[in-house]
């Protein structure tokens, strides 16, 4: 898999775990090859499984106020998701699905290699900072193997919890600065980004 089409179109036909057989369709993610900021939710949703197509319901819609908030277009970003198929009554995926998965995610971050990962809510933050929960976590950005993962709560956890949707929105805030130092930071010594990013660490703390 060399390009973002070619995993597409494998992930479009893929039957390497059991949600293909229950899949309307799959849902690669959608976005430019050259995007700054990948945005990671957990699975498509029915409304993206009947499309084919990442947060295209109510999240989707409240995801695409919070970008319009700090001046960003959905159509400058990636969207993804952890797993590509739809857990039936959305239930969290399997590790035997998320295993069968990975591969793609991994290839999708490794081919557009983002200034930035915003990992949405408490599944896909785990994929990249296991053993936490997301209210730990949230809010502050993390050196992961040389990629800056951002975790905030769900969007569609957000929208319904009027106290989660001030939180969110406060993180978001945060984004352009965040891409910011990230595109001005050397990724190469990683101990020099801990040392840089942890001037936003213990900003963020003081809004827990
Ligand atoms: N929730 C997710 O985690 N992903 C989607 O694509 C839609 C809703
Ligand atoms: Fe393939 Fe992933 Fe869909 Fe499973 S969830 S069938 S591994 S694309």
């Amino acid at each position: 898999m060399n390009s973002l089409k070619e995993v597409a179109g494998r992930v479009v036909v893929c039957t390497d775990c059991p949600l293909s057989k229950t899949r309307t369709n799959s849902v690669p993610g959608e976005g430019p090859a050259n995007a700054q900021i990948m945005f990671i939710g957990e699975g498509p949703g029915s409304n993206e499984d009947k499309q084919g197509r990442p947060f295209v319901g109510a999240a989707g819609k409240f995801l695409e106020s919070l970008l319009g908030s700090v001046g960003i277009s959905r159509e400058e970003v990636f969207i993804s998701n952890v797993v590509k198929c739809r857990p039936p009554n959305n239930r969290d995926p399997l590790p035997l699905e998320t295993d069968a998965c990975r591969k793609y995610l991994d290839k999708q971050i490794e081919l557009i290699d983002p200034k930035l990962i915003v990992t949405l809510g408490r599944y896909a933050t785990s994929r990249f900072i296991p053993g936490q929960t997301i209210s730990a976590s949230r809010g502050r950005l993390r050196n992961v193997n040389g990629l800056n993962v951002y975790p905030i709560y769900h969007p569609a956890a957000a929208l319904h919890n009027g106290g989660f949707r001030r939180v969110i929105e406060d993180d978001f805030k945060k984004i352009p600065e965040l891409l910011n130092a990230s595109a001005n930071m050397p990724l190469q010594s990683e101990s020099n980004v801990d040392q840089q990013l942890s001037m936003f660490s213990e900003d963020s703390k003081n809004v827990q």
